[in-house]
């Protein structure tokens, strides 16, 4: 059994969650390879390190002094080294830091360091070997990943390593330039590593005890989620359910190794766990909720327009044109919809209006805007008759207006579009019906 473990910044973010970390990988055999991420926040009001390097290197690339910046971060790791009785001195790391900072060597590079120095710590406290992200992970010159190259050497590498800190977050281009994934991007270095480890799980430490069927903000003490597909997830996490960066299922789904999300302050509580399938029926029809506000539904008619091939491309190609990415496209026989993210629409709205004229010809178009969207995931509706119908009773039994229902071929989700202001009224409706009422 070998199993790969990402320690989430508030898992790491004193000696105390530290020494818990510590505590977890030691007593299990099988934990082998371990990805930390920078120190989080200690305390509500705190900063996490990685915001800290984000502003200091600002300051180093504006030419202003940073120095006490940089000695604000480099305290907070001697706190740490300190708690744990170390004896490891980061002086001559912060050194190579200041003057890299002082060349400006890149916001992705200062945004590592709070990674790369969290796993120097780790590799001290646990006795692992240390393998620098830069030296495994790559990335291709235009910046996206290169899956092919990292797993060839990084398996090669890890074969001949029993116990190994590999810290999250960033890798580095041909050139050496170092990289960084999006924020969160520890979570990704997991999968990556845990695929070519060839790991039989991937244990992902955070401080929720996995994922809760809705956002606990909405909804007070939401169910948890104990087992949930690859699919599943991926629906949830692009609607908003934040526990895991959505693109860390990628690297471990095509190997089947199972994700478990588990909690550093509760480690007895099982977790979710992030599976390709299941025979498990989920406790409820539905297996989650989620949802984003502020979406625009960009409305097109045409006379006829069932029967003129090619409309839709011609309309997309607008979108295409100007840059943007379309969520949905519901559409009857003589309208088509796009949904579209405000912020990114706003800017560019009467130039995609302009490109659908020229390239559509539609008779009208019409723009709604505030729109939220809600999807609402589950493998076992599948199965079930109804889901659609206790959805509109519930929302209409609310008072709700629906502005848009999409329902995906696979039957895994049904998406919904309401006012940005019936949001949290809709998603407890929809909540209540599948979960309070079950119970
Ligand atoms: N430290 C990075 C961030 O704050 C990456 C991570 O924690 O996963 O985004």
């Amino acid at each position: 059994m070998k199993k790969v473990v990402k320690f989430g910044g508030s898992s790491l973010a004193s000696a105390e969650q530290f020494k818990k970390a510590g505590e977890i990988i030691r007593a299990e055999e099988s934990r082998r390879y371990v990805v930390p991420s920078a120190p989080g926040k200690r305390h509500g009001k705190d900063t996490k390190v990685t915001d800290m390097l984000y502003a200091c290197y600002a300051r180093a690339e504006a030419g202003e002094d940073f120095s006490k910046e940089l000695a604000e971060i480099e305290a907070r790791y001697n706190e740490i080294i300190k708690g744990l009785g170390l004896t490891l001195s980061l002086k001559d790391e912060f050194e190579v830091i200041r003057k890299n900072f002082t060349l400006k060597a890149g916001s992705d590079y200062a945004a590592s360091r709070g990674e790369y120095l969290n796993g120097r710590i780790m590799a001290a406290y646990l006795e692992y070997e240390f393998i620098d992200a830069a030296e495994v992970i790559f990335f291709h010159e235009d910046g996206s990943f290169n899956a092919e190259k990292t797993d060839t050497v990084l398996s090669k590498r890890l074969a001949k390593v029993e116990r190994a800190v590999v810290p999250g977050f960033y890798g580095a281009k041909k050139s050496g330039e170092v990289k960084t994934f999006s924020r969160g991007g520890s979570d990704i270095t997991g999968s990556i590593v845990a695929k070519a480890a060839k790991a039989d799980l991937y244990e992902n430490w955070t401080d929720v005890s996995g994922f809760l069927v809705a956002d606990p903000r909405i909804i007070d003490n939401p169910k948890a989620i104990t087992t949930i597909t690859y699919k599943e997830l991926r629906e949830l996490s692009y609607m908003g359910a934040g526990v895991l960066h959505e693109d860390a299922i990628f690297p471990v789904r095509k190997e089947g190794i199972p994700i478990n999300i588990r909690n550093t302050n509760c480690p007895d509580d099982e977790g979710t766990m992030i599976v390709e399938s299941t025979c498990r029926t989920p406790e409820y029809t539905i297996t989650g909720i989620a949802g984003k506000k502020g979406f625009v539904a960009i409305n097109i008619e045409k006379d006829m327009m069932n029967s003129e091939v090619g409309f839709g491309r011609k309309v997309l190609q607008a979108f295409e044109e100007n840059d943007i990415s379309f969520e949905h496209v519901p559409s009857g026989i003589d309208t088509m919809t796009v949904f579209v993210h405000q912020p990114e629409f706003e800017g560019k709205e009467q130039s995609v209006l302009g490109a659908i004229h020229r390239l559509a010809a539609p008779d009208s178009i019409d723009l709604e805007a505030n729109l939220a969207l809600i999807a609402v995931v589950g493998r076992g509706m599948k199965s079930n008759r109804g889901v659609a119908a206790r959805i509109f009773a519930a929302l209409a039994h609310s008072n709700i207006n629906i502005k848009m229902i999409d329902q995906g071929s696979s039957e895994l989700n049904i998406i919904i579009g309401v006012r940005n202001e019936d949001f949290e009224l809709a998603i407890k409706a929809i909540y209540d019906i599948f979960v309070s009422v079950a119970l």
